[in-house]
Formats: structure tokens, C-alpha cells, sequence
């Protein structure tokens, strides 16, 4: 497939090899490999991440342009006449923007005019895609109306809501069942269990969720689950005697919260918690600390980001290798970039980034907020139901 330009929107076309050579790199070194060898979890954890500098460079000396970007001026609502006015400048730096990420709801056609013959399958981020961003993470809701769009869409096409929050909080928030839910950014898959290959795959555990139905897990990370749970039980044990210390099982994260540590009391201090924490994954070279808040954090040392978790799902699908699977992520934030990423430069799919002020991203479309994202949601409804007639 190949990026063409068409009235301003991209469109994906054959043959890959234009598209390569356009990038200047062989094949071989492109980040998804179309010969698809037999999947092995330590291929995908062994991935380097990307390398430091330009990049990286570019987003540290940006992060204030793009905290600028996040907060667009307000609608102005005129004295004289009662209607909004949207800013000028903003309007049209908006809409030059979209001239290089087309609204995936006006290049509707063209993306069902590829999507032809293909097998869709759906990515969608939660927060500020699905739901709109609040102030309160504990309160991001997704409206009945988006949940509704969510359930149909499903009906159609196999469809995994990717997240960086755990898929507990995930399911609670979006509460339907036959679709793939990824947590803690795609280590922690849950599906619906299918009479299909996917089912006897080796990545596939059979499980059952808190309603006692039967589904599948899928856990890019699994082997560390042992050692989570032995540096969980040693947490536990070092930590008792210090008043106000919890550990918290997490399942890939073994969390010490100390909150409710008393810091003046020498005993039992912060420190003393650093300590005993450290004492024990000082054993474990392949477990690592971050710090959260009032938290510290046990967690392997894996590279892992929703672009492998888009490979590993695709894969773990039995659907990596299709030639008419056509992936569509849809996401608002950087953690969505390296999904955008996957897709563009493996030539597998669309990305769709959801914002309502220019960014630059690895995404082919654009939509401007959940709204939007509903609306083509069950636009795609509206195209699979009307072309099966
Ligand atoms: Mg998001």
C-alpha cells in the first residue's frame, strides 16, 4: 500500500514496494514484517523501542507548544448578536490542518472505498476518544449514546478498546462484553471467546470474567506474572511491620503505597520503605521501580506500547497475515502515536487522531472530538448493514 494524495486526503493503494522505496529503507527493516514468522512473545518484547534523539528532542522542546495546543482559546460569544463566534485564527489553522489529516467523516467514501473486500478491525482508545476528558479520571464517562454506537459496531467488526488504565477500569467504564478489551496499554487483553482459530492459539488463555462467563486472555507479559506475584507476597511480608504501608497486587505491578505512612516517625519511615523495597528487587534484574503518587512501583522491564499491542493483538487474532484486514485505530494522545506509527509505516491500516486543534501525528485522518468519533462509528455501522443488502 501506498500513500497518495486525492483531493488533499491520503489514500491507501498497491503495491507496498513504492511506499518502501519512497522511505528508504528495505522491507526488511520495516517495523511490521508481512512474512509473518510464527509469533514468540520475547520477538515482541525484545523490540527495541524506538531510538533516542530527534524525536524525542523534538517532543521535550514541545511539550509546551503542545500543552498551548491542548487548551484552544474559548468560543466567543459576542455582546451584540446572540450566536458564537468561533476564533478566525483558530478556524483556519483547523481547517489548513485538515487538509494533511482529512475528517475521516467528509473522507468517508474513500476509506469504505479501500475498506472493500476488506475485513475492518476496529482499535478505539478510551479516554478523550470514547469518553470526553474530565477533570476527575475516576469520572470519565462514556455517554449511553457513544456506549449504543460501541455495541453496533461490535455487531460488525471485531473491535479492542486500548488503554494505558487497567482493563478492570476499562470494562467497568465501557461495560459491554464481546469485544476485546487491553489494559495497562495492551498488556492485559480480555476477549470474548470465539469458535475460531484465535481460540486455540498459544497466546490465548481460557479464563472466565467476574460473571463467571468464559473468555479469553491474551498476555504479551505473561511470563512475569510468577515473579509479580513472589515479589508481591515478599513486599507484603517486609513491609508488615511498618504502620500505614499497603501492598497492592496490580497483576503486572506490584504497587507499595505509602499514603498513609507517618514520615515523621523514624521507624517507620518513608525511607524505611525505599529500603525494604529495594532489598528486595535488587534480586529481580528484570523488574524495575517507577515512582507514582505516594506509590512506589514494581513493574518488568518490558518495551511496551499500543503499536505492539496493536501487533500482538492482530497476531494473537490470527489476523496478521491477512491480506484483507484492514486495521483502524482511533485515538486522541502521544501514547496513540506509536499505533498511528504501526500502521503507517507497516502500510497495514488507517489511524485516525482525535483533536480539535492541530497536531502533528502519525494518523491518516482526523476527527475532532467523541462526537465525531461516534458519528463515524455509526457511519460505518450504516456502510457495513447497507452494502450487505
Ligand atoms: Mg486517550
Amino acid at each position: 500500500m501506498d500513500m497518495k494524495s486525492n483531493h488533499g486526503a491520503p489514500v491507501l493503494t498497491d503495491p507496498a514496494p513504492i511506499n518502501k522505496s519512497r522511505l528508504g529503507i528495505p522491507s526488511n527493516l520495516l517495523p511490521y514484517s508481512p512474512t509473518g514468522a510464527a509469533f514468540s512473545p520475547s520477538l515482541h518484547l525484545t523490540i527495541p523501542r524506538k531510538k533516542p534523539g530527534k524525536l524525542d528532542d523534538v517532543r521535550a522542546s514541545g511539550w509546551l507548544d503542545a500543552m498551548k495546543a491542548s487548551s484552544p482559546p474559548r468560543k466567543k460569544l459576542t455582546k451584540d448578536f446572540n450566536f458564537e463566534v468561533v476564533s478566525d485564527d483558530t478556524d483556519v489553522a483547523y481547517r489548513i490542518w485538515t487538509l494533511k489529516y482529512p475528517s475521516a467523516l467528509t473522507s468517508f467514501e474513500q476509506i469504505t472505498n479501500y475498506a472493500k473486500e476488506k475485513r475492518i478491525v476496529l482499535f478505539l482508545d478510551y479516554d478523550g476518544t470514547l469518553s470526553p476528558i474530565v477533570d476527575d479520571p475516576e469520572c470519565a464517562f462514556m455517554s449511553d449514546s457513544m456506549r449504543s454506537a460501541v455495541r453496533n459496531v461490535v455487531k460488525y467488526f471485531p473491535t479492542a478498546i486500548i488503554s494505558g488504565r487497567s482493563r478492570d477500569k476499562v470494562c467497568e467504564f465501557v461495560g459491554l462484553t464481546e469485544l476485546y478489551y487491553a489494559g495497562s496499554h495492551g498488556m492485559d487483553i480480555m476477549g470474548p471467546v470465539r469458535h475460531s482459530v484465535s481460540d486455540d492459539h498459544p497466546n490465548s488463555i481460557r479464563s472466565t470474567d467476574e460473571q463467571g462467563k468464559e473468555v479469553n486472555l491474551f498476555q504479551p507479559a505473561s511470563e512475569f506474572l510468577p515473579m509479580i506475584d513472589e515479589v508481591f507476597r515478599s513486599l507484603v511480608e517486609i513491609t508488615k511491620g511498618i504502620k500505614g504501608a499497603k501492598v497492592e497486587n496490580n497483576k503486572f505491578c506490584a504497587s507499595v503505597h505509602y499514603r498513609n505512612v507517618d514520615e515523621k516517625v523514624i521507624v517507620a519511615s518513608w525511607a524505611t520503605v525505599a529500603q525494604c523495597v529495594h532489598d528486595i528487587i535488587k534480586d529481580y534484574p528484570r523488574l524495575r521501580l517507577t515512582h507514582g503518587r505516594k506509590v512506589l512501583e514494581v513493574r518488568p522491564v518490558i518495551k511496551w506500547d499500543k503499536g505492539k499491542a496493536v501487533e500482538f493483538l492482530l497476531e494473537s487474532l490470527a489476523l496478521s497475515n491477512c491480506g484483507d484486514v484492514l486495521p483502524i485505530y482511533v485515538g486522541d494522545d502521544r501514547t496513540d502515536e506509536d499505533a498511528f506509527k504501526v500502521l503507517r509505516e507497516g502500510n497495514r491500516g488507517y489511524g485516525i487522531l482525535v483533536s480539535s486543534v492541530p497536531k502533528e501525528s502519525k494518523a491518516f485522518y482526523s476527527l475532532r472530538d467523541p462526537s465525531e468519533v461516534m458519528e463515524f462509528l455509526k457511519s460505518l455501522v450504516r456502510w457495513k448493514e447497507s452494502s450487505a443488502l
